[in-house]
């Protein structure tokens, strides 16, 4: 059996499952004891959204025990402002690459009668999808016009457009809209201005690069119990048993479950990629505004690679975030866990994974889309 199989064998293991959901129900009794009404355990990303509700692991919690999404998806917390720029300059004749996922984003603006990258398409602009900013570097080198990558992106993607840049393999023709952004501002925000998460379950691919340590700021600055966790379902419930039992004893700490992968320094290489390439700045995230350092942004020694430095582009303001959603649109409240996709009354109405009217109904990692295309299942499923 190889790795890969043999990881999936133990860690969607029934018996394990259900010992956990077990385990889950003991903690939740000893907390009700103690008095305590609820919890809520913030998944800070999408991937972690995604596999508590394809396995319907909300379903085998018991009533009290609330699992919320994050802003842990790139795509959804994308400044509008960005694709708008994105679009722009397609219809204007540059190349446009992007990830599949930010291809569909809408923008709030229409430039021209597009909302999106792939409605430039549609108007005879010449939009290409790519898999890694690579193929587009090798794309764009093959071609020499013109072209813009929108670069968005957590510390998991983000190493890669740093490494390029550094090791100059970035042709001259080729710049990024810099739309990076970093997850701690992110959490840190999320738990301050919600203020009823009792638990998160961060990130475990962002950690394998920034290190599990980076979220040591959860237990110890507001008593938030933490586990950096993998991604399938016994990981999710290994999570949410520490997590209430950090709460039933009263010590918060941080957990590292995902240590398959994750340690607590992360990967050096890729982190003086970053620091070479970018400085951290304060930036928007979509339907929640500026967050203190929280972006990256290319530094002066590369400006010739940002598309707004290069060709004078208005450089985007605070007003600019002020309208970031459509009208009706709840995506920053479901970003910070403070709604259900299924509170916005446009939720599969006029949004849907076919008709995205929010960001959040965009991308596999987006909690609308995820909730639209997987809710509702009753039993946890998949578990061999
Ligand atoms: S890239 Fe991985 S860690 Fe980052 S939000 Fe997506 S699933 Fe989570
Ligand atoms: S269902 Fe659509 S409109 Fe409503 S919050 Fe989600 S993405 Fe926004």
């Amino acid at each position: 059996m190889d790795l890969r199989r043999l990881t999936k064998t133990i860690f969607r293991d029934s018996l394990l499952a259900s010992q956990l959901a077990k385990l889950i129900n003991d903690y939740w009794r000893l907390l009700r004891s103690n008095g305590v009404e609820e919890v809520k355990i913030m998944n800070f990303c999408g991937t972690h959204e995604y596999t508590s509700t394809h396995y319907g692991i909300r379903n085998i919690l018991p009533q009290g025990v609330s699992l919320v999404a994050g802003p842990g998806c790139p795509v959804c917390i994308t400044p509008s402002y960005y694709v708008e720029t994105a679009v722009e300059l397609a219809l204007e004749g540059f190349t446009a690459y992007t990830y599949g996922d930010a291809y569909r984003l809408p923008a709030v603006r229409e430039v021209k009668g597009c909302r999106s990258l792939s409605d430039a398409r549609m108007a005879g602009a010449d939009v290409r999808v790519v898999y890694s900013f690579l193929d587009a570097v090798r794309d764009a080198a093959s071609h020499g016009k013109p072209a813009v990558f929108l670069a968005v992106g957590f510390e998991t993607t983000c190493p890669a457009y740093a490494s390029a840049i550094a090791s100059e393999m970035v042709p001259s023709n080729l710049t990024l809209i810099s739309a990076g952004r970093l997850t701690p501002p992110a959490a840190r925000y999320a738990v301050e201005r919600v203020g009823t998460v009792s638990g998160v379950i961060a990130p475990g691919h962002v950690s394998t690069i920034t290190g599990a340590g980076v979220w040591r700021f959860l237990p110890e600055e507001y008593g938030i119990p933490t586990v950096v966790t993998g991604f399938e379902p016994v990981d999710v419930l290994i999570a949410v048993a520490t997590i209430l039992k950090q709460l039933a004893e009263n010590k918060p700490g941080l957990v590292v479950e995902y240590s398959r992968t994750v340690t607590m320094d992360g990967n050096q290489r890729a982190k003086k990629f970053l620091s070479q390439v970018f400085d951290v700045v304060d930036s928007a995230w979509r339907g929640i505004g500026f967050i203190e350092k929280s972006g990256y942004s290319l530094r002066k020694q590369f400006e010739q690679y940002d598309v707004v430095k290069t060709f004078g582009l208005r450089e985007p303001g605070k007003d600019d975030w002020k309208n970031d959603l459509m009208p009706g649109c709840i995506c920053g409240q479901v970003i910070l866990g403070a709604a259900k996709p299924t509170d916005c009354p446009l939720f599969m109405k006029r949004c849907t994974p076919g008709t995205p009217y929010g960001p959040c109904m965009v991308s596999a990692e987006g909690a609308c889309s995820i909730w639209a295309r997987l809710g509702g299942r009753e039993r946890l499923v998949e578990v061999v």
